[in-house]
């Protein structure tokens, strides 16, 4: 398969995850990325189940986990600050068998993109603009490079990808909105710091947290609900926090200290907490891979592990249906689908954990969080939660 090239829109998790199977199966894989560099800092993932799994197939496990955290407290706190909910991470990491830790997705998407070790043509700062297929490959346009032929196609741009929109259609034919907005910022030097705690306050319908990294940072994240999408535009970071401000100023807790550190903030990740919903994540000789193809949303969990897993599936099919492209296309699809489906149905049930409507709604969610604790209630509740997951294929 030396001679078949293959274009991965989309440096990120799923992209250069599928970037490092295609090596290993002999492709020759380019990718090329929006970004000029690979983004530092943003949030923190969960990851356990089949991200996990995939990661060890590609032996990265020792290298995530040096830079991995261990969040041991989910902490629940009122508008003074006093704990109110909450519980102890043991029985998350005992619900995983001990396979489960938080990493900053940037971290995870540093890891994986180190793993290429130098071998993958990659284009930062450029983008796909034109995409033709034709019965011998795809002849593709790009922002900045020259245009170029690839064998293949493959969209691993996240929730609003490019390629998605050029050859699938409107990113609104896909998207479900399911209620919620998130946005989330770091800074350093931030006066409180609770080591090893994921620390929030929840008020009716909205929520804001913050957990502490190393280097004196401390990452904050707000979900909220908008009951429509917003009129704001994506990279408006002004207008972004501006909406922050009306939102959560004077809200109680430390809400007013984080508004503050948000005024000095550059890096502001904002947006809907949306789903990608495809009844076919394949046309011809292009196909997506991760949130481009099945956004679950935060809601979910388990987003960054099913990029890894379908990339590894979608590269391990390539490699086992040899030259028919389509079958390994199709076989993809067919693997994943039905758990894609499950975990995204999930997520329509897990919102109001979150950001509960009503304040008795808070209230109920904050008892059932001290009840996680118990070890026969944690075991049980967290167990069903992290316990389902896909199981890779060998290939
Ligand atoms: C606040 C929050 C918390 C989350 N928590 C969890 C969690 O606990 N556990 C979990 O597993 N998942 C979690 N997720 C979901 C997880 O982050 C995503 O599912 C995962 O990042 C998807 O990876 P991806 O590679 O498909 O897309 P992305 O991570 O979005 O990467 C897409 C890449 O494509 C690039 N790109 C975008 N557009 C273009 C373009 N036009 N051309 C070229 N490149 C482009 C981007 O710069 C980026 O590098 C969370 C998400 C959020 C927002």
């Amino acid at each position: 398969m030396a001679d078949r090239t293959v274009l991965v829109s989309g440096a990120g998790i799923a992209g250069s995850s599928l970037a490092y199977w295609l090596v290993r199966y002999g492709y020759r894989p380019t990718l090329v990325e929006i970004a000029p560099a690979l983004p530092q800092g943003g949030y923190m993932v969960d990851f356990w189940g089949v991200g996990y799994d995939a990661a060890e197939k590609m032996d990265l496990l020792p290298a995530l986990r040096r830079v991995a955290y261990n969040i041991g407290e989910i902490r629940m706190v009122d508008r003074h600050g006093t704990p109110i909910g909450g519980f102890d991470t043991r029985a998350l990491q005992a619900a995983a068998g001990d396979r489960f830790f938080s990493i900053l997705r940037s971290d995870l998407a540093h890891a994986i993109f180190k793993a290429l070790d130098g071998k993958v043509e990659t284009i930062f700062g450029d983008h796909i603009t034109a995409i033709e297929q034709d019965d011998a490959g795809v002849q593709v346009s790009f922002g900045k490079s020259q245009a170029r032929r690839f064998d293949i196609v493959v969209g691993a741009d996240g929730l609003h990808s490019a390629v998605r929109s050029l050859q699938f259609g409107d990113e609104d034919r896909f998207e479900k909105y399911l209620g919620y907005y998130v946005a989330s910022f770091g800074v350093a030097d931030y006066l409180q710091r609770d080591e090893s705690a994921y620390v929030s306050y929840t008020t009716a319908g909205r929520q804001v947290a913050r957990y502490a990294l190393r280097g004196n940072r401390t990452v904050f994240v707000f979900i909220w609900i908008e009951d429509a999408k917003l009129d704001v535009a994506r990279h408006d970071i002004n207008a972004q926090k501006q909406l922050l401000r009306a939102r959560f100023r004077s809200c109680g807790w430390e809400c007013d200290a984080i508004l503050e550190a948000l005024d000095a903030s550059e890096e502001l990740y904002f947006d809907s907490v949306s789903q990608i919903r495809m009844s076919n994540w394949w046309r011809n000789r292009v196909a997506l891979v991760g949130d481009a193809a099945y956004c679950l949303s935060l809601l979910a969990g388990e987003g960054a592990a099913l990029a890894m897993a379908g990339a590894y599936v979608l590269a391990g099919e390539l490699h086992r249906m040899q030259a028919d492209h389509e079958a390994a296309f199709r076989n993809y699809d067919q693997s994943l689908r039905s758990y894609i489906d499950y975990k995204q149905r999930s997520a329509l049930r897990l919102g109001h954990w979150f950001a509960p409507k009503t304040r008795a709604g808070v209230l109920v969610r904050n008892q059932i969080t001290r009840m996680m604790s118990w070890p026969w209630i944690g075991r049980r509740f967290l167990g069903s939660m992290l316990g389902e997951s896909f199981r890779l294929p060998t290939y």
